[in-house]
């Protein structure tokens, strides 16, 4: 039996991958017992030396599965800083996903004597030149600040030995592409090569061929893991009701800590302002804010202090909040994709989650594509005080509805109905949902028939 210090538990099955007892200690330091996939499949190879393709999201443990060989390889193979140098660097797209690498660097770390620091833009760069000064172990960057500071000659990337690009398919969403190539040029041809992305179009194939040179591949699809465990369900509503629905959503005690998503930043504010209005505690997190308002929404959030992150896509990107109990599309995504992304949010390490997604005449198509991608129809919530009967036959008579183009201000109805916040006798807010939201006809085949059970 492994001895652990109180409160760590026995992490026996990570020193079983090969990892050395500093690290062990952390993980069980962290609370982790057992490996998740792509930890166990990803890990031994990266001890090895091997590049590695991991076709992952986040919320698979992925971080992990990086960070412990790599520390690993630093700690071990140990060489003196150098000035404005790292030995490593983890490319990422948003800051908030930068900032909690660093922080994960941070945690499994703490047994070694390794340093770390983070680039990111939108905050003043004197900090980060000053960290960068004697150089690190590890960078975590964003592209944009990164080639910034590198023009300003702050930093250089001749010394790097490892080069971990994330959510490659992001950077491409995003526009970074070219950033990222300009990167690749400045790192040494000898160095080790981690590219993780969760979807593999081509030009990322295309860039994974040029990067690295036979990796070993290690896939873990959200379809096949955590995104079978979500229950999801879709509620066909008028645009002018969504905010009612939304509200009434709220009345239940069980959402404690939900992810609200909207297509704009605009609409996210509007979400945000509205759910406040009806009493219940809401930030907003989109491009549009600082920096600093982003991290103090994030971290009111992961302490409970509101109860409704509103998001869009690109801000969402990276969230790592333990315990979601709720994701709610308030406005369905236009990329089918982004749909298993913003899901997965829920139902982290073995947990069950909850995915209601709002669906209105304009964004028929949007659900279509959707069911598509996850090869199955999502089962429709249809005793719900909204519930749009002539939706939901337009959805199945195969009626074409997209969002158009300059009328993508998100859902909400421009106010209307939503301004009316505390009104309407129904029980918002005060009953904890007294209502049951029946679950009717899966919209194509295969879907779930559970009940109540999905608003828990
Ligand atoms: P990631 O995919 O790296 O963003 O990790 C998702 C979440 O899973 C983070 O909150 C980690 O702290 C957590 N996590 C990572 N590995 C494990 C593990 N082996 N056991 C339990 N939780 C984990």
């Amino acid at each position: 039996m492994a001895h652990t210090p109180a409160g760590d538990v026995d992490a026996s099955a990570f020193a079983a991958l090969g990892l050395m007892p500093e690290l062990v200690q952390a993980v069980a330091h962290a609370g982790y017992s057992t490996p998740t996939p792509i930890q166990a499949q990803a890990i031994p190879p990266l001890l090895a030396g091997k590049d590695l393709l991991g076709i992952a999201q986040t919320g698979t443990g992925k971080t992990a599965a990086f960070s412990l060989p790599l520390l690993q390889r630093l700690a071990t193979d140990h060489r003196p800083r150098r000035a404005k140098r790292a030995r490593a660097l983890v490319l990422t797209p948003t800051r908030e996903l930068a900032i909690q690498i660093d922080d994960s660097l941070e945690t499994y770390g703490r047994g070694l004597r390794l340093k770390h620091t983070v680039i990111f833009g939108g905050v003043g760069q004197s900090p980060q030149v000053r960290a960068m000064s004697s150089g690190v172990d590890v960078l975590v960057a964003t592209p944009g600040r990164l080639l910034d500071l590198i023009s300003q000659g702050h930093v250089a990337l001749d010394a790097i030995e490892v080069f971990i690009l994330d959510e490659a398919d992001r950077m491409l969403d995003m526009g970074f592409i070219e950033d990222v190539k300009k990167l690749v040029a400045r790192i040494p041809s000898e160095r080790l090569t981690l590219l993780f992305s969760a979807t593999m179009p081509a030009p990322i194939a295309a860039l994974s061929r040029s990067l690295m040179r036979d990796p070993v591949r290690v896939e873990v699809t959200p379809a096949a893991t955590t995104v079978e465990r979500i229950f999801q369900a879709v509620m066909f509503v008028d645009k002018n009701d969504k905010n009612e629905l939304l509200a009434d959503c709220f009345a239940d005690p069980a959402l404690s800590r939900t992810l609200v998503f909207t297509r704009t930043k605009h609409g996210a504010d509007r979400v945000t302002r509205f759910l406040e209005k009806i009493g219940v505690p809401s930030a907003a997190i989109h491009g549009n804010k600082a920096q600093g308002a982003r991290q103090r929404a994030l971290a009111a959030f992961s302490e409970g202090r509101v109860r409704a992150l509103v998001a869009t896509d690109i801000a969402a990107r990276g969230i790592d909040v333990d315990g979601l109990t709720h994701v709610i599309n308030f406005d369905l995504p236009n990329e089918p994709e982004s749909y298993v992304h913003r899901i997965g949010r829920t139902a982290r390490a073995g947990k069950d989650g909850v995915a209601l997604s709002f669906c209105g005449q304009d964004e028929l198509d949007y659900l279509r594509d959707i069911e598509r991608l996850i090869r199955k129809g999502l089962p429709v919530l249809v005793d719900q005080p909204f519930h749009a009967a002539k939706v939901e036959s337009d959805f199945r008579a195969g009626v074409r509805g997209s969002v158009k183009q300059g009328n993508r201000g998100g859902g909400g109805g421009g106010g209307g109905r939503g301004g009316n916040g505390g009104g309407g006798g129904r029980g918002r807010g005060g009953n904890g949902g007294g209502r049951s939201a029946k679950v009717g006809a899966p919209t194509g085949g295969g879907g779930r028939g559970r009940g109540r059970g999905g608003r828990r």
